[in-house]
This record gives C-alpha cells, structure tokens and sequence, in this order.
C-alpha cells in the first residue's frame, strides 16, 4: 500500500526534514522536531502525491487514503489521549496547506475543526471558558463557510458580496446595536447568538446546513486545502515567482492546542538570537493566558521572555523566565537544540497549555542587515557553518543597513507613505525641504538638515545636492544625473517620483491633498523610494568600526573571482573607495570634474567657443585641473588602474538655462545676452543624447582629446618620478565603429609618445574603449583589433538597445512595472536577455580577436548583485561601480562565484 500519510507526534515521525518535495515546508519540519525529540502537537500529513491524484481524477483521492487517515487520527487520539469530535474528551484539530516551496498566505487554513454541538459543551468544561469556546467556534463558522462552501464549490458570490463579508457585517450589526467599537467587547452570549445567526443565513445562502459532524468538517477541510492550489491566488502566485504547477501541496492535520485555557497557559513568539541586533542572546515575546494571535495583532503588549531581553522601561515586566522558570528553561533548551540542528537563526513559536510546553513551528528567523551579518559571522567562529555558507547567509542588499543610515523600521511600517519614486541613492534621510540650490547651501551652513525637491538636477545644483542630506527630484530614472552623482557620494536620493507637484514660486510642495513648504520636514527612504511626511528617527551606520563586517569583507576577497572597481572622479572618493576595497578605478567620468561652480565656466566656454582658435583657448584652461585631478587620483589609487574616460558631456546638461547665469555668462565671455542666447540655441539639439557626445566631440574637436591626454599623462610622468605606481587606462566613449577608436586612439598615443620623449620618463598605459552602443557589440571583434581593454556602458547601452530615454523612464516606468511590461528597471538591473545577449556577443567577439582581452563593466549594472552575477558568468574581469556599493559588489561576486563553482 503506497504511503500518503506520515504521522507525527511523542517523539517519532514517519517524515524528515529532507523530505519537503513530498511532505511540504511545513511538514518536513514539524517531522524534523518531532524526531528531535521536541514536543510538537500530534498530527499527521497527507502527502503531495495525494494532491496530484485529486487533480488528475476529478477531484478523487486515492482508495487507501480515508483507510490511513483514519488510522493516522487514531494515533494522534492514544498521543492526546483525547479523542477527535467525542463528547467527554474531544480536541480540535486545524488543516493547513504547506508546499516545497513556501507560499506564504496564497493557500487555505481551517482552524478549530471539530467544534460541534456535541463537543462544545464538554470544551467549555474543558478550558472554563464559554467566551473562548463561542468565539473559537464563529471563528470556525466563518472560515469553513468562506473557504470549504464558497471557494472550494466554486460558488461565485451574488453581487460579489462573499459569505465572509455578510457574517462579517453581522458582527458590525451587533456592535452597532450594543454600541461597542471592537470585537473583544463581544461577550460570550454574544458569539452564540451570532454562530447561531451564522448558521441560519449559510443554510439559506448555500442550500444546506453548517456541518455538525466532526469528521465531513475535517475531511470538507481537507478537499478545501487542495482545491486551494489551483485557486486565484496561489495560480498568480506560482506564475509571478515561477514555480511549477505540477508540485503540489501537502496537508497538515494537527491538533491544536491553547494558550488561552487560564493563568497556567501562554503563548508566545521567539528568536534564537536578536534579530535586530544579532547578539546571541535568546530573545522573545510571551503573554500568560492568550492565543498566539494575540501576541501577534498587537491587540495586547506582550512581555520579554527573559531577563535578559528587557529594557529599560521592561523592568517591573514579568518575564517568561520569572513567572515559569522550568518551562523557560526546557524552552531555552528546545532552541538551543534547534539552532544547532538548522545551523540559523530559528523564529520560534510555542503555546504552554495548563503547565505543558508545545512547540508550534520553527524556521529560519528574518533578519536586518546588521544582525545578518553578525550572525553569519559568530556562527562561523563558533564553527556552526562554513565560511562559503557564511557568505551565502547575507544578501548583498542588506549591506546598505551598515554602510547608510536608514529610517528606523519600527517607526516606518507605522507611517503613511506620502509619494513613491525611484530608488536611486540609497539609505535613509530626513531634512526640510528646501527648493534651490543656493537655500540647500545656505541653509546647511546655518546648521540646518535639508532635503533639496526639484523638478529634476542639471550640473548648476551640485553644490546644493552636495550640502543636502537627501535629494528629491519629480523627473529622471535612475542613470539621470541626479541620482548618478548622488550615488558616487553615497547620498541618500529619490528620482522619478511623478506625483510631486513643486510650486518653486510660492516654495511649496503638493501631492494629492497634501500641501508641504519651505521648511517642512520629509524623511526619504532611499533605499526603496519612499517619501514620508515629518522627520522620522533614523539609525546611522559605522562600518569602518564593524568588526564582524569587516571579516565577512575579507572572506569575499577569498572566493570572488570578478574584479571591484569604483566609479570616482573626485579624489576623495577614490580613497573611499579604497577604504571599502575598491581594487582601482573602472569610470572616471571627466565632464563630472567640472561640476563644480568655479570650474563650470571652462566648460561652457569651451562647448560655446565658435572657433577653433577660441575652442583651444578654452580647452587649455581646463589642463591645469584636470592634471591635477588625474594626478591625486592616480596618486590615491597607487598600484591599481584607474581608468580615465575622455570628456562625453552630454550638451544640455552643462548649458546654462536661468536667465540670470545667461546673463552672467555673456559678460564672463565679452558677449551680449542676445548673442549668448542665439549660440546657446544653434547648440540645442533636439535627442542630445544621441547627439554631439562622446568621441564624436573629440572627432570633431580633437583638441580636446590633446588637452585630455596631455593632462593624464604629464600626472603620470610625474607620477612615475615620485615613484608612485600610476596606472592610467584612458577609455574613448561612445564608440560605435572601430574607425572612431582609431581615430581616438591615435591621438592619445602620438601625446603619450611626444610626453614620454619630453620627459625622458616612461611610464605604462592602455588605451581601451567603453562598449555602450549596439552596434559596438556587433562589432566587436573590429574594435578589438586596436582597443587594448573594454567597458561595458550599460546605461547607455540599455538606452540605445530598448530605445529608453535613460533621463525620462520615469513618466511610464511605474505603469511598465504594474502591468508586468517589464518585471524591474532595466536602469537598474540588467536586462540579461536582450542587452546581456549584445554584452555576451561583444565579449565573444572581443576575445575572437585578442585572447586575453581585459573586459569590465562601469554602467550602473556594475553595483547590482543580480546583474554582476551575470558578469560573472558572461566571464568579465571587472565591476564597476559606486565607492558605497563596492563592499556589496564583494559580496555578490562572491555569492556569484559560489553559485558557479
Ligand atoms: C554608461 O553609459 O553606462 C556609462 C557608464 O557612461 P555614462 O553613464 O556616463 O553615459
Ligand atoms: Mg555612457
């Protein structure tokens, strides 16, 4: 006879563990306690297979099943010594789905099974308590009716209005009547008199009465649980997450017991460690004489479970550990037991009832940041897991939790949520609002905390982005500029958030009714792109003084296999960059080095002149900083590469707008403001970022491309005789065919050959190109016929592949995302399918032509787990990308390099 029930219960199990495929989540680990000896209710398991046969022949079990369910209850009966639906000494049992794969909330449960006419006077006696019993009972009315009459026949609802929802209104009914506002003022008249109600309004709605027999309860319930697989729900669910159909669910049938019987039962929740600190002190919640919904629903506040889990204010609380300290202890034990067995962090549950100690479940406990990290640690040390699993237990993302502030969790869940945008910097903020630059500067120095709110950023706001806490911004994705240069300062930012309404006259802020000013606190969680009204506390970070951090970052170094780089161009970050391990530069982004105010000038004249003559004026005096810059940073990154990108400023976005810098403009520049404006105009270009950027710029004005090289390498040469290692890659942006390298790369080198001859010093250097163009892909092969290393620009190769305004995704990005269009921002993780097949055919290409071709990637990409993952296995040498995502970029090329070894 084929095994489709597995029982459990005083100390032995038919089930284990590994044994989820067929007896689910749920069931494998009630059987793994069970046999570990820990006291679980009793309880049995049908299996999955039974769930395949009921849909492979309408909705049928297989013969032997009612034969061994019978005998698995009769087990469970000798375990209670109780029996099921009996009049002296019954017990009630609740039916639960539970799959391989945990879905949480998508399937049915019916609790209190066995609350019938016959058995409830007798459980009265039992837990001396009718206001439970009645209670339980309405519980069981409603869940049956909705989940086993309605649901699982198929029955659609009149009007839509469910029998949950009319028995629902019931209850208002009789609150309304009595004049009470919640449930817990229900009596225990009242709940009998409504199960009676209940019952009278399904037997007309249905057609046939509540069932007052035990065992069609059960067995209606049972039907209900695996009809529930292939209800709405759970077919979404499995088709969103990608699980197979065919799986299928296994049922649990478990007695229950009650926490609720008197002041000699509790309940309560428990983690094995903090699991908001990681401490490894046992750490839990308890309530005497309540069910676990209780401590759950926050209906009443729970206390600590031990001593050593109080707070300040929790002193004169009672702890489990006080008021019941042999319980305490054989539940101290229980998770110690369990910890090790698991080899995790477990999130326990238990109810004690009259004096007896029940485990309810356990799994592995969720976990911030900060505690998943300790965790991972300490059990290394305390040699429970390996250092490989040690990597795997943290995910890349959490990281943020250490490296960032972030708004306090507590106080989040509890706020309302007052705009949602794109998550571009992360971390948490709060400041008041501010809409200018110039206010964000000046009010910072006064000493304030500010959130600068603009439409979007052009280069004119970086100063103010700057002396701002956070950045707000209604326009943009997430390679705009505002979230780019956010990024690289690891600054809390939030773009694209379309449903702000900015006033910048009469400095206010609006969405929907809710009307902010000058002034106003906002907190950002930038981490997930949500917008807060009022100042919410934060929790700020100290990775530099995290010791268990600090470890799991050198065991990254142990396993990866992928290079880190960073994304700086201002020396500053390049050391911090180093500080959290960056192993060089992978961008330097030149045009970015002239945002600064007093630098800015340069730049627009150079973009403005209308000769050549005027042109090379202007180029000649940006050498001077940029030599400099290249030589700190070169300076500051000694040993390592830094690769330096030749200008690529998009026009727009260094062109002034205001008409008050126009006019200032014109007179740095000995022009009139008519003159100044009729230039700025024959500029406008209608796509500027399919437009005169990148190495067209340098085609068409090679002087640039002098003056660049010239300042990289005079840095180097100086550099070379301090005796520093300067290690200069200069990368040409934008390329799409291999003639525009040529063009590039013969400049560069005739400059690099004139300095070294000038300076007698010599010095390494590659000239390599950035790959951020299809046709670039395509190409490949040609391109690397000269380009002595590659870098993939996925911001603009998603652009130019999907056809995406990267500065503009954000007006239909939301409703792209809501319909299922696109499953997440292909800005922010790599689009692995349609832009990863042209990085797959350009690294294909490249190496067809030189072996050993060094390639990396220095678009937003270079900082997302899921997408380095796919450097990883598409065999890229580097990553690149902000310094504050470098130690995540450890982790997850160390997790991809795990996954594939
Ligand atoms: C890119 O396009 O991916 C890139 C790194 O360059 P930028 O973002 O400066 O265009
Ligand atoms: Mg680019």
């Amino acid at each position: 006879m084929k095994k489709f029930v597995y029982t459990f219960g005083e100390g032995k199990a038919g089930g284990s563990a590994d044994m989820k495929k067929l007896l689910g989540g749920k069931g494998a680990n009630l059987a793994e306690m069970t046999n570990l000896g820990i006291p679980v209710p009793p309880g049995f398991t049908i299996t999955a297979d039974v769930c395949s046969h009921f849909y492979e022949n309408k909705h049928t079990y297989p013969d032997t099943l009612e034969k061994q369910v019978s005998e698995a209850l009769k087990k469970v009966e000798s375990i209670m010594r109780r029996k099921f639906g009996d009049s002296e000494n019954p017990f009630l049992v609740s039916v639960r789905s539970g799959a391989a794969v945990s879905m949480p909330g998508m399937m049915e449960t019916v609790l209190n099974l066995g609350l019938t006419s016959k058995t409830i006077p007798s459980i009265i006696k039992l837990t001396e308590n009718p206001r439970f019993v009645f209670d339980s009972y309405r519980r069981l009315i409603m869940m049956y009716s909705d989940v086993v009459m309605e649901k699982a026949a198929e029955i659609e609802p009149e009007n839509r209005i469910g029998i949950r929802e009319t028995l629902e209104e019931l209850i208002e009914e009789k609150k309304r009547g009595k004049e009470l506002k919640e449930d817990t003022e229900l009596g225990a008249e009242d709940w009998e008199e409504l199960s009676e109600h209940f019952k009278e309004v399904i037997k007309k709605q249905f057609g046939k009465d509540f069932p007052d027999d035990p065992q069609e309860q059960l067995w209606g319930a049972i039907g209900a649980v695996f009809k529930s697989w292939n209800g709405k729900r759970a077919v979404s669910y499995r088709k969103i997450e990608g699980l197979p159909d065919e799986m299928g669910t296994a049922v649990n049938v478990q007695a229950m017991v009650f926490g609720n019987t008197g002041d000699t039962s509790a309940t309560g929740v428990a983690f094995t460690r903090n699991p908001a600190t990681g401490e490894n002190i046992f750490y839990g919640e308890w309530l005497l004489n309540a069910q676990g919904e209780d401590v759950v629903a926050g209906t009443r506040t729970p206390n600590p479970i031990n001593i050593a889990g109080k707070t300040q204010n929790e002193k004169r609380k009672l702890s489990l550990e006080e008021a019941m300290p042999e319980l305490y202890s054989q539940l101290d034990k229980y998770q110690q037991h369990l910890e090790t067995h698991y080899r995790n962090m477990q999130d326990l549950e238990f109810t004690i009832e009259d004096g007896r100690l029940w485990m309810l479940q356990t799994r592995a406990g969720k976990r911030n940041g900060p505690a998943a990290v300790k965790i991972a640690v300490d059990m290394y040390e305390e040699g429970l897991i390996t250092k490989e699993e040690t990597l795997l237990r943290v995910m890349p993302s959490q990281l943020d939790e250490l490296l960032h502030p972030t708004v306090d969790s507590k106080t989040e869940v509890q706020t309302e949520v007052l705009a949602n945008g794109l998550p571009a910097g992360p971390g948490g903020a709060a400041g008041q609002i501010v809409f200018t630059a110039d206010d964000a500067e000046h009010w910072t120095k006064e000493g304030r905390e500010v959130v600068l709110v603009r439409s979007e950023t052009s280069p004119e706001d970086v100063h103010g982005m700057h002396a701002a806490k956070a950045i707000l911004t209604a326009r943009g994705g997430m390679t705009s500029h505002a979230a780019l240069v956010a990024r690289g300062w690891g600054k809390c930012c939030i773009v694209g958030c379309g449903v702000l309404n900015i006033d910048r006259i009469n400095k206010t802020l609006s969405v929907n009714n809710t009307v902010l000013n000058e002034g106003d606190w906002i907190t950002l969680n930038g981490t997930k792109g949500i917008v807060y009204e009022g100042q919410l506390p934060l929790k700020s970070a100290d990775p530099q003084n995290n010791e268990s951090f600090q470890k799991l970052m050198k065991f990254t170094d142990e396993v990866k296999i992928l290079g880190i780089r960073a994304n700086a161009e201002r020396p500053e970050d390049a050391v911090q960059a180093r500080t959290f391990g960056a192993e060089g530069i992978g961008l330097c982004r030149t045009e970015h080095m002239f945002f600064d105010p007093e630098r800015i000038i340069h730049m627009r004249k150079m973009i403005l002149a209308e000769n050549e003559d005027n042109r090379r004026e202007a180029v000649m005096d940006l050498l001077p900083f940029q030599r400099q810059d290249f030589y700190e940073i070169l300076k500051a990154m000694d040993g390592y590469p830094v690769t330096i990108r030749l200008l690529d400023p998009p026009l727009h976005e260094f062109l002034p707008q205001e008409k008050k810098q126009i006019s200032q403009l014109a007179k740095e520049l000995n022009l009139s403001e008519d003159q100044l404006q009729k230039r700025i105009e024959s500029l406008q270009e209608m796509n500027p970022m399919l437009g005169h950027r990148g190495c067209r710029l340098g085609i068409t004005y090679p002087e640039i491309t002098e003056m660049q090289a010239i300042a990289i390498f005079e840095a180097t040469a100086q550099l070379t005789k301090e005796g520093v290692k300067a290690l200069p890659e200069v990368m040409i942006p934008l390329v799409g065919t291999a003639a525009e390298f040529e063009h590039q790369d013969a400049i560069v080198r005739k400059i690099a050959n004139q300095i070294k001859k000038e300076t007698e010093i010599n010095f390494p250097y590659l000239v390599g190109t950035m790959i951020e163009i299809p046709r670039a892909c395509i190409t490949a092969d040609e391109i690397a016929q000269k380009a002595e290393f590659f870098s993939f620009g996925t911001n603009d190769l998603t652009q130019t592949t999907y056809g995406f305004s990267r500065d503009d995704i954000g007006s239909f990005l939301p409703t792209y995302l809501e319909e299922k269009i696109l499953l997440h921002d292909p800005f922010q993780s790599l689009d692995q399918s349609g832009v990863g097949e042209l990085v797959t055919i350009g690294v294909e290409k490249g190496r067809s032509v030189k072996k050993d071709l060094k390639i990396g990637i220095c678009g937003e990409h270079g900082g997302d787990p899921a997408s380095i993952e796919f450097c990883h296995r598409a065999g890229l040498n580097y990553v690149s990308c902000s310094p504050f995502r470098v130690p995540i970029a450890r982790l997850a090329a160390a997790q991809a390099a795990l996954a594939n070894s």
